[in-house]
């Protein structure tokens, strides 16, 4: 692990996504993508006013992805994908690359904002990973908001679940299959930091567990190297140990951040998965890689005026966002 750079030559950025559960180019629909861009801004919006406050890229993350679990458009919180009983059952992480402290939890039905739970278990310890009705009972204990199992279920998520149970899972449409949101920020420090939230696989077996909570799997940061947050099949995330393996790619190997993730993303693809990442290393350069159609994905530095947002690579929302690799 590297010293962080000095502060005052640092570029603040936060960067977020919201999985790579994209349709195919043409198959999104209007309200969709415009549901989809106006959740990414929202995010970006309360990552960035966290970093040019003075907030630390740990706030920054949580608060950007708090947000999304809000929004119905994605899959974490309110709309997450539903086991095949038909219940949210929500998996979050965060990581702060400055202490390498970590807090997450998996297999919550209530907590409203699962990523602030993992937040008190990185700041206040001493566990990092708590499940279930125990990962609740802390959330109650620290005051976080609850709501109903029911006000977690869309009609959206229902249907994908009724699609999921008629067809093959080989029949599902991206979009219907899996989601996430996930966040990774530099701030004025030159700190990092990363968080990912989400209800996991449409159609999974209740208490099945995914990369996205996983220090290392679906979520990672060190301010030596970068911070990253992943989406996309969980289990081959798991199998390659895919954010650290950006990680050390990067750090041992020699690669650049974004060649490490494209090495890594191949991995994940040698095994069958797919997906992408957002990874973000201390030059505050975004890195977005993808494997599938699209990644809904968005970034916003407290030097520009606008969020560059994107999904895919081809013409239909033209080339990657101005300023990423
Ligand atoms: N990685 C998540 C999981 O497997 C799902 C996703 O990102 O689409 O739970």
């Amino acid at each position: 692990m590297t010293a962080a750079p000095p502060p005052g030559r640092v570029r603040p950025i936060i960067a977020v996504h919201g999985g790579a559960g994209v349709p195919a180019p043409g198959r999104l629909a209007p309200a969709q993508r415009a549901a989809v861009c106006a959740g990414l801004h929202a995010a970006l919006a309360a990552g960035r006013d966290c970093l040019r406050d003075g907030g630390r890229a740990v706030d920054a993350v949580v608060a950007a992805v708090s947000v999304l679990e809000d929004d119905p458009a994605f899959n974490a919180g309110i709309g997450a994908a539903l086991t095949r009983e038909g219940h949210a059952e929500h998996d979050a992480a965060v990581m702060c690359g400055a202490s390498r402290r970590a807090g997450a939890c998996t297999g919550t039905r209530r907590v409203r904002h699962p990523v602030q739970l993992a937040r008190t278990l990185l700041d206040d310890g001493p566990h990092v990973f708590v499940a279930g009705p125990t990962a609740e009972a802390l959330a109650h204990e620290r005051g976080l908001a609850f709501l109903a199992p029911e006000a977690f279920v869309t009609p959206r998520r229902l249907a994908a679940l009724a699609e999921a149970r008629r067809l093959s899972e080989s029949g599902l449409s991206e979009e219907a299959r899996h989601g996430t949101v996930g966040a990774v920020a530099l701030d004025a420090a030159g700190h990092l930091a990363a968080a990912t939230s989400t209800g996991g696989l449409t159609n999974k077996l209740p208490g099945r567990i995914g990369d996205s909570p996983i220090p290392g799997a679906g979520t990672y940061a060190d301010d030596g190297v970068c911070a990253v947050s992943a989406t996309g099949r969980g289990e081959y995330f798991l199998r390659t140990v895919f954010a650290h393996r950006v990680a050390c790619l990067a750090e041992l190997g020699g690669l650049g951040l974004a060649e490490a993730a494209g090495r890594a993303l191949d991995e994940v693809a040698a095994l069958g998965g797919s997906g992408g990442a957002i990874v973000l290393g201390r030059d505050g350069v975004p890195v977005f890689r993808f494997n599938g159609h699209g990644l809904y994905r968005g970034h916003w530095s407290l030097a520009a005026e606008a969020p560059s947002l994107a999904i895919y690579h081809d013409p239909e929302t033209g080339p990657a966002p101005k300023g990423t690799r």
